[in-house]
């Protein structure tokens, strides 16, 4: 047996062993369960609310302070009230709001022994631990400096400076600024998924995959997992957010759909074991779908489920049909996980580095052939 199977065997077993710890668990919650467990998830429903109106409260009571023409200094760059409200939403909306939101969504729909907020909080392994560790230094912008330091200040490039041009030059800017509100979002969604879907595709090629494999590497679903990406991964500023801008998706209406989509992410990282129906086969992608995506031997069975939008799955033959939460996920590479994660960045960046090094100078991407 090579090692790469040995590995996938533990993987398996180990998966196999903690459904029937958790299965077990469930069994002994479920005799006094019934009454308590509905008393717990009403109050955790309360506390929610009350959380969400604390923030509404303070957002409103904050925001008629904050005056169109205010500018604050910070780092000696100028920044606007708009860019501060714009900051929020980006920012501070996902993590205060949205990302509650669903890990709450989840303890609901999972019990409170699967959570993964309870095993963010209590029981963290390396995998969780490394999530944990991306997320505090993306927010200390540490790996957005990373990221732009190790693309050469690619990764903020501005797609709007080249719809401004167009416009400009051609007097024709392209939009759906006609449309009502509602399906200008809807619009922009569909044409953001199919250029993720595509996105997502070259990330699987044997080029990228370095990059993308990073965020493959997680063992373990804990809703923050979608946040687990390599501050390198450059390939979205140019396969989405440019030709969205270029598209003439208007800055605000961009800010929504990544909230869109950030939802969407976290969800489908999450344990709920569901394959949401119809909206799973054609409109949202369901958590079982991207945890076949993440399916550990995936060099046996090719991956399938790239969209974020299942239809582009479909018409583009890479539907992989039914999974469940079962499936043993990650990569056959070994990653430190935990926060020995800047390691595997570097790594895996050198590994991009050197594949594009080849390709450029006439080698094959791979200097041997995958292990098999
Ligand atoms: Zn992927
Ligand atoms: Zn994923």
């Amino acid at each position: 047996m090579s090692i790469n199977s040995q590995k996938n065997q533990s993987y398996i077993s180990d998966s196999r062993a903690d459904l029937a710890r958790r299965a077990a668990g469930s069994q002994r919650h479920s005799g006094g369960r019934t009454v308590l467990t509905w008393v717990l998830r009403f109050g955790a429903l309360l506390a929610y609310g009350g959380y969400a109106w604390l923030l509404w409260t303070l957002w409103r009571g904050l925001e008629p302070h904050i005056s169109d023409d205010l500018t604050v200094k910070i780092a000696g760059h100028a920044v606007g009230a708009h860019q501060v409200r714009e900051k929020l939403f980006d920012s501070g909306l996902w993590l205060l709001v949205i990302l509650p939101f669903v890990l709450y969504l989840e303890a609901l729909v999972v019990g409170w022994p699967k959570a993964a907020l309870r095993r963010i909080l209590f029981e963290r392994n390396a995998s969780i631990r490394m999530d944990i560790a991306n997320i505090v230094a993306d927010q200390a912008q540490v790996l957005r400096i990373a990221g732009r330091l190790m693309t050469f200040g690619l990764s903020a490039a501005a797609g709007t400076w080249i719809h401004d041009q167009i416009a400009r030059h051609t007097g024709v800017s392209i939009g759906l600024s006609a449309l009502p509100y509602a399906l200008q979002i809807g619009g922009y969604f569909f044409i953001y998924t199919f250029f993720d879907y595509w996105t997502h595709r070259l990330d699987h090629t044997t080029l990228f995959w370095p990059l993308h494999r990073y965020h493959h590497s997680t063992e373990d679903f804990c809703v923050i997992t979608a946040l687990r990406q390599h501050p390198a991964a450059f390939t979205p500023v140019f396969l989405i957010n440019m030709p969205m801008a270029i598209l003439g998706a208007p800055v605000d209406q961009m800010i929504l759909i990544n909230l869109i989509v950030t939802l969407i992410g976290l969800v489908i990282h999450s344990g709920i074991d569901s394959d949401f129906g119809f909206i799973g086969q054609y409109v949202i992608q369901s958590p079982v779908h991207h945890r076949l995506h993440h399916i550990l031997d995936y060099k046996a069975n090719g991956v399938g489920h790239y969209g974020l939008l299942p239809l582009w799955d479909r018409l583009f033959g890479t539907w992989k049909g039914d999974a469940d939460q079962s499936l043993a996920i990650g990569v056959d590479e070994p990653y430190n996980q935990g926060f020995g994660f800047w390691k595997d960045i570097v790594r895996d960046y050198v590994d991009f580095g050197a594949r594009l090094f080849r390709l450029v100078t006439g080698k094959p991407i791979l200097p041997t052939p995958p292990a098999e």
